[in-house]
């Protein structure tokens, strides 16, 4: 699992994130939901090792990796958008984190193989990433991800850039990986019927700060206050 405590972050001078706190049960799938700008991504890029140093604790299996580098996090994120190298065919891209790692290179091969076949896509193997379609390209950013054996996954609006059957289709593949891997998951997006059908918990952040934690059913039933009432909408 994952455990955050009081954490702040900061640009310059405007505050993003404001006292998080949460704790992600292992093999929890959290979602995250909240209206743009809000601070979602800070706070998953803050999660990875990415920009400015956060104030607070973040805990993986109980070890602070607040200051670690990201690589030395046992953290896997898809970004936004997907960040394929455009260079590099699909093997390489999945292959580049291991290789980073200094993973042996036969281990690599099997462990790239592998990943491909989880999501499908063993037989695009050799091609470019402008030679793919939309999911194609989100299914190989995640095989990116899981190739690595992150403990936490981290998805940032993964299934933003596909048309409306195609996120919902993906979207069950997703679950069922997270399923099968036992991956602990915050999955960050801002459609609410998203995180309702996949979180066993959710959290809605508005300004940086955490409204509410709880089910979805919880959120629904009984918003703690208007904001969650209205991005819910279960306001009048
Ligand atoms: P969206 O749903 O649009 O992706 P988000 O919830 O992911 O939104 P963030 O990208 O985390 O929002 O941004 C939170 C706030 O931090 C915004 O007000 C944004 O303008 C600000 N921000 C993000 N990155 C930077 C940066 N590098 N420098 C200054 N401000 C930033
Ligand atoms: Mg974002």
């Amino acid at each position: 699992g994952i455990e955050i405590r009081d954490l702040h972050l900061s640009f310059g001078e405007t505050r993003v994130l404001t006292g998080i706190n949460l704790s992600i049960k292992p093999g929890e799938f959290f979602a995250f939901l909240g209206p743009s700008g809000s601070g979602k991504s800070t706070l998953l890029r803050a999660i990875a090792g990415f920009g400015p140093q956060p104030r607070g604790e973040i805990l993986i299996g109980g070890r602070d990796i607040a200051t670690l580098p990201p690589w030395k996090r046992d953290v896997g994120m898809v970004f936004q958008s997907y960040a394929l190298w455009p260079h590099m065919s699909v093997r390489d891209n999945v292959a580049f984190g291991l290789e980073e790692r200094k993973v042996p290179r036969a281990e690599i091969r099997t462990r790239v193989d592998e990943a491909l076949a989880l999501v499908g896509l063993s037989h695009l193997a050799d091609r470019m990433p402008n030679q793919l379609s939309g999911g194609q390209q989100q299914r190989i950013a995640l095989a990116r991800t899981v190739v690595i054996e992150p403990k936490v996954l981290l998805l940032d609006e993964p299934l933003s850039n596909l048309d409306a059957s195609l996120r919902v289709q993906m979207r069950r593949e997703l679950l069922a990986l997270q399923r099968k891997l036992g991956l602990t998951t915050i999955f960050v997006t801002h459609d609410q019927e998203e995180a309702n059908t996949t979180s066993d918990r959710m959290a809605v952040l508005d300004g940086g700060v955490i409204q509410q934690i709880g089910t979805p059913q919880e959120l629904y039933d009984r918003p703690v206050n208007l904001f969650v009432a209205r991005f819910l909408g279960t306001a009048n």
